[in-house]
Order: C-alpha cells, then structure tokens, then sequence
C-alpha cells in the first residue's frame, strides 16, 4: 500500500505524541516529534547562551547541532539525541517548557528545523507531530489532524505525566506554562500554530488514548479508500 504522510498538530498536552506513536506502530510507520528538536534546540541554546535577538549567534548555533532520533528497545522508545548525548528526559523538564516557544519563534530555527523534518519525511510513511506539520512542513500530507482540548484536562494530563518522571509540579504553574506557549505558538510571523484548511478536528477532552487512535487511523483507512477510488475512476 501507498504510504502516506500524517500529520497531527494542535496544542500542547493535546495527546499528540502519545496517539502519533501509536498510530506509527499500528502502520509501521515511523513517528517524529518535532516538538522534541525545538526542545533540543532550546535545551542547546541556553547551555551555550545564545542570544535570539543576535542572528549571527543563532545561525552559529544552529551550525553546530545534529539532532537525530534512535529507538531505544529498553524503554521501547525514539529517544532524542543532541550533539551525540541522549537528552531525552533532560528536554522534557520544565526549565525547558518555559523557554521552548520563545526559541521557536525565531525565524533561523524554524527555518532549520522544517528543512530538517522535511528530509526525514521525503520518503513518507511518517507520523509527525508538532504544530505546523499540516500547514508548513508537509502542506501536502495526506491526513491531516489538529487536535485540541479544554486547558484543565490538558493541564492534568501533563502534571500527570511529569509526576510519573518524578517531577512535582503545581497545576497553576503547569496551566499557565501552556496557556503562554499556546499564545506565543499561535500569535508567532512564522508559521502559526494553526488548523490547517483541510485537517480533521479532534477534541480530546473527553477521549481515551484508544479512541483517539482509533479516530486517527479511521481516517487514514477512509483517506486511502478515497484515494484509491479515485485513481480507478481516473484510470
Ligand atoms: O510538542 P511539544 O509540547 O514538546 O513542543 C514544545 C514547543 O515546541 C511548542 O510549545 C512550540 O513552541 C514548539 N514547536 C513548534 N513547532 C513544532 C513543534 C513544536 O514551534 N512543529
């Protein structure tokens, strides 16, 4: 079968990466968070002190970091490695949520970043997450998913998940951490978070992990379906 590309965008804490892992298992297809690079980058930055308001400091930055991905089979996982040292847990805390769409707003590392995320998705046959796949990183992908969720269930859902890595932290402080990088993501010059034109809408709010899957991979069965109708009736 043709294999596609699916991209699923929406705000943070949506259940995007975790439905797009799934999915990308269930279709043995590969899964790439992008969220992840924009944290590597992020988590680089402030190692070394970059300033975003200097582009020269930015473009050097950029020049010296390789992100690559690698399954580990230990915790069944694509972990996320920076400069060859695996950063995977170190980019989820929350020093780097709070700083992470303030680096993603900058045009040099979006810049960097898409080119990058469309060379690993030349071949198709990806699950992408993040929040500008559908609209500019593969405006041509074939299923498109923008998923959303009321902010206290996502608030929730992510002090959840930080506790279950050891990491205590206040709702208020988790809340407000979204609820700011769902503004500066959707408020940015370069591409925006938004629900691209053709994208399936899907609220979370009241969803389990399975019927988010199975909500997604419907929709690749009924996008291929169509598809190859309607090359039949071409052909
Ligand atoms: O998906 P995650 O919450 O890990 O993303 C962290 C941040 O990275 C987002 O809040 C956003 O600022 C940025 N991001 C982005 N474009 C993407 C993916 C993530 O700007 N495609």
């Amino acid at each position: 079968m043709k294999k596609i590309v699916i991209a699923i965008d929406g705000y943070s804490s949506c259940g995007k990466s975790t439905t797009a892992k799934l999915v990308a298992a269930e279709l043995g297809y590969a899964y790439i968070d992008t969220g992840a690079m924009y944290r590597a980058v992020t988590l680089y930055f402030l190692q070394q002190h970059v300033s975003l308001t200097n582009p020269k400091e930015v473009r050097d930055a950029l020049d010296n970091i390789d992100i690559t991905f690698h399954y580990n089979p230990k915790s069944k996982r694509n972990e996320v490695f920076l400069n060859g040292l695996n950063v995977e847990d170190e980019i989820r805390k929350m020093y780097i949520s709070n700083q992470v769409s303030e680096v993603s707003v900058v045009k040099e590392v979006r810049r960097a970043m898409v080119a990058q995320q469309q060379k690993m998705g030349k071949k198709r046959g990806v699950v992408m997450d993040g929040r500008d796949i559908g609209t500019a990183v593969f405006p041509d992908a074939e299923v498109k998913i923008f998923m959303s969720a009321d902010v206290e269930t996502r608030a929730m859902r992510r002090q959840q998940e930080l506790l279950d890595k050891k990491q205590l932290v206040n709702l208020n402080e988790i809340r407000e951490n979204l609820q700011k990088r769902d503004l500066i993501d959707s408020t940015r010059e370069e591409s925006p978070l938004r629900q691209a034109e053709d994208a399936h809408l899907l609220d979370t709010s009241h969803m389990t992990i399975d019927e988010q899957v199975e909500f997604v991979l419907n929709t690749v069965a009924s996008t291929i379906i169509n598809t190859e109708q309607s090359v039949e009736e071409r052909g």
